[in-house]
């Protein structure tokens, strides 16, 4: 029979409370140890990292701030958009990103670029929200899925959409002199918080640009953003984007 079979009393029988102190203590250090010596992304694996937490780290760090810093925020619709825009509009001046070249066809690009216009005329608000355009080309989105065209929504070919997409916004905020990029893209759902976490801070080393952590959904977020959605009427799309995500949905 080894250790790991034993009940904790079983294990620690005879053992002193002092002498279990001692054990847990250097057992803790160890694995602090080893801790800092993996990379950062098994290291958030591991940890489970709260980025809902580590949102709220960074309010607290920039309070006193004035004027406010700067966000350029990656928004992949006005649904989505609109129960993030909310939580972080007194803490920073944001500027909107609608950088989307996955979505596919230009109809719906089109249709959904309207609809983050639509909420932001709608919303009200003291602090600046802006809206920065730029130009449609779903080609760069194809280059990047190529050889991931089978892939199913939320594995290989999505990292790689949230990797262009956040690296735009990344050299984008750096041209800007902005002092955050984020996205909106925590508040789904059907979208991996640790992996897109790890290429935001990915992305903060390359360009020198701080990542603002997220995990929008929590705290009834993506709820906030159904409710938020009905009271501002806006069109909520049915599939994520891609051809390749509505051609799945044809076969569910
Ligand atoms: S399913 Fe969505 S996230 Fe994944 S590649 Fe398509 S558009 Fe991008």
């Amino acid at each position: 029979m080894s250790l790991r079979d034993l009940s904790l009393d079983q294990a620690t029988e005879g053992v002193d409370n002092e002498n279990l102190v001692a054990i847990l203590t250097h057992t803790g250090q160890l694995l602090k140890t080893t801790l800092a010596h993996i990379c950062s992304e098994c290291y958030n694996i591991i940890m489970k990292t709260n980025y809902s937490l580590l949102t709220e780290k960074v309010f607290d760090e920039i309070k006193e701030k004035q004027p406010k810093p700067k966000l350029l925020l990656q928004s992949c619709c006005g649904p989505c958009s609109s129960y993030v825009l909310k939580y972080l509009t007194d803490h920073f001046d944001i500027f909107v990103y609608y950088y989307n070249p996955n979505v596919y066809p230009a109809e719906e690009y089109a249709k959904r670029l309207d609809t983050q216009k639509q909420l932001l005329d709608a919303m009200p608000r003291e602090n600046v929200i802006q809206l920065v355009e730029c130009n449609y080309d779903h080609d760069e989105f194809l280059a990047v899925a190529k050889g991931y065209e089978d892939e199913k929504e939320g594995g290989a070919r999505c990292a790689k959409c949230f990797m262009l997409r956040l690296e735009k916004t990344a050299q984008k905020a750096k041209e800007m002199g902005c002092d955050f990029f984020g996205t909106t893209l925590t508040v789904s759902p059907h979208k991996n918080a640790q992996v897109l976490n790890n290429i935001g801070l990915q992305l903060q080393q390359k360009y020198g640009v701080r990542f603002l952590p997220s995990d929008f959904k929590k705290k009834e977020g993506y709820k906030q953003s159904i409710e938020l959605s009905k009271q501002y009427d806006l069109y909520r799309q049915e599939y994520c984007g891609c051809e390749f995500a509505m051609g799945h949905l044809k076969n569910e």
